[in-house]
Formats: structure tokens, sequence, C-alpha cells
């Protein structure tokens, strides 16, 4: 594994010099500049996301794309993952500090996509930094924020070993954008610390990633369990569990419907023949009829 040493050397040291005034400034000019990343009036994701892809089960990830069914989380829940949202501006200002050149927002103010298999796989990118002392050119930024226990495990075996959804995720966007590696920084909630690592492109991951997506994509019925075990891991912890074991009836929208066929052009109903828009998916028809196979 390579560790961006240099880079976090200087984080430390430019911050220790001027006790955080610059990271503070670079952080406030970032917050001032950010805007809401989710979409409120779009409760699914319309694609299969590059972010959830080199999960350990294909078929939850099919769930997910066909709108089977929307996990409300706990408040506790919830404040992690926006925490990890606000926290990605905290990386940028450290990097910015340290003298990265960080490009995390196109010209209209979005964050760079990747898109795959005809618009249905995407994905968004954290950032593409330049000027990182340890590495040459231009790479992929990816941050992360971790509990104690796994940030352990991360600075032990890396971050294939210890987060192989990430390692894939990161793959997906230095594939797209064609970068050679990409900087991934993991912060320590416990206690601050931050792991760097340098993680090279892996153009079979990336193939075979794409082809994995392209399957589930275009897969009329659920692709076979992860496991048979409703007890074990990824099951018990699985948002889909209860579809997946038919004790909830999944959610009616088109996506469900035995009538809805994913195609290159976008979402279609057969009985119509026509392609169907987000908000038309969602509200289905009195046509529908729930997919047998689901
Ligand atoms: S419950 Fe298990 S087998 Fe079913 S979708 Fe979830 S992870 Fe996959
Ligand atoms: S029949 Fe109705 S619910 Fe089914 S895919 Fe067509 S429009 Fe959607």
């Amino acid at each position: 594994m390579r560790y961006p040493v240099k880079l976090l050397t200087r984080i430390d040291e430019l911050m220790e010099a001027d006790q955080g005034k610059s990271y503070r400034e670079q952080l406030y000019k970032n917050l001032n500049a950010a805007t809401n990343p989710v979409d409120e009036d779009k409760p699914f994701r319309q694609y299969l996301g590059a972010s959830v892809i080199g999960g350990a089960c294909p078929r939850a990830m099919w769930y997910a794309f066909r709108w089977t069914h929307k996990e409300k989380h706990p408040a506790r829940l919830q404040r992690i993952f926006d925490d990890g949202q606000i926290k990605e501006h905290s990386f940028i200002a450290l990097l910015r500090m340290a003298g990265v050149t960080v490009h995390d927002k196109r010209e209209d103010g979005q964050q760079y996509g990747m898109t795959a298999v005809d618009g249905h796989m995407r994905g968004h990118l954290d950032g593409v930094v330049e000027n990182v002392p340890d590495a040459p050119g231009a790479g992929l930024a990816e941050f992360k924020t971790h509990n104690d226990k796994l940030y352990g495990k991360l600075k032990v075996s890396g971050v294939k070993e210890t987060y192989y959804k990430y390692y894939v995720q990161t793959q997906c966007y230095m594939g797209a954008y064609q970068l050679p590696w990409a900087l991934y920084l993991g912060y320590n909630k416990n206690d601050s610390n931050i792991y760097g690592e340098l993680i090279p492109y892996d153009s079979k991951c990336f193939a075979h990633s794409i082809n994995l997506a392209q399957t589930i994509v275009y897969l009329p019925t659920p692709p076979a369990r992860c496991s048979l075990d409703p007890t074990s891991f990824d099951c018990a912890y699985c948002d889909f569990k209860d579809v997946c074991n038919q004790t909830k009836p999944v959610l009616i929208n088109c996506r469900t419907c035995q009538a809805c066929e994913v195609q290159k052009i976008g979402v279609v109903c057969k009985v119509e023949n026509i392609v169907k828009s987000y908000h038309e998916q969602l509200a289905g028809c009195n046509l529908y009829r729930r997919n047998p196979c689901i």
C-alpha cells in the first residue's frame, strides 16, 4: 500500500504552525459556496449508484434500482450520513490549505459525475486533485468518515480489504475519468485522526463493475440471494430483507410492475410502449400488476 506521507505531514505541520487559521478560512469559504446535494423531490435514485456496485449482494442492488422499498432511517443514522456529507468540506479545506488543487464542482456548481450502462449507472465524485506531493499529475479524491473500530482495521489492512465497496467506487470513478490513482482520505470520528492511501487504478475491477451493473440494470427478475441464511451479516443489515423474505409488500410504482422493462432509452411501460419520466414511474397507473418474480 502507498501512503501520502508528505501530504499528511504537511497538513499537520501547517495546522500546528497557525493553529488551524488558514484551514478555517478555507472551510468557511467552502461552506459558503456549498449547495444541497439532495433532491428532496426525488426520493428514489433513478440510477444504480457506483457507490453500491461493490456491495455484497447483487440482489439488494436490483431491489434498490427497482424501487421496491424505501428505508426510513432512524435519526441517529441520518445524522451519521449527513455528517459524512459535511465532512467532505473539511477534507477539501485541509487539502487546499496544503496547496493541493481540488476540482470539486463543475462550472454550474454541480458535482462531477460519471455515467455508464446507457446512463442507468451513475456516480458523483468528491473531487479531482492535482499537486499532491506524493503522486504525479491528477487523481481522484475520495473522502469517508469511519468509526474507531473500522478505522483501526483500515490502518492495518487498507481500503480494498476493509471497505471493498469504497474500493470499487473509486475504481469506477478512476475508470470513467481515466485517472491513474485515487487519494483516499478517511476520518476517524472518535479521535479526528486522518488515514490516507493512494489507490492505483485497477482496470479489471472497473471492467467487472461495469459488466455487473449492466447485468443488474437489464435483469427483469431479481438475481440470486447472496446468502440463504437471513441471519447472516449481510442479510441482517440489509435494507431489503423484508422484500427479499416476502414479509412486506413491495412499493407500487412502474419499476415493480410486470409491464416495466428497462431499455437503453429509459424505463419503458410495455403496455403503452413509451418511456416513463421519473414522476410517471413514481405514480404508476391503475393497470399496475406486480412483477410476480419480485
Ligand atoms: S436479504 Fe440478503 S439475500 Fe436478500 S437482498 Fe438482502 S443481502 Fe441479499
Ligand atoms: S402498466 Fe402502469 S404501472 Fe405498469 S409500467 Fe405501465 S404505466 Fe407503469
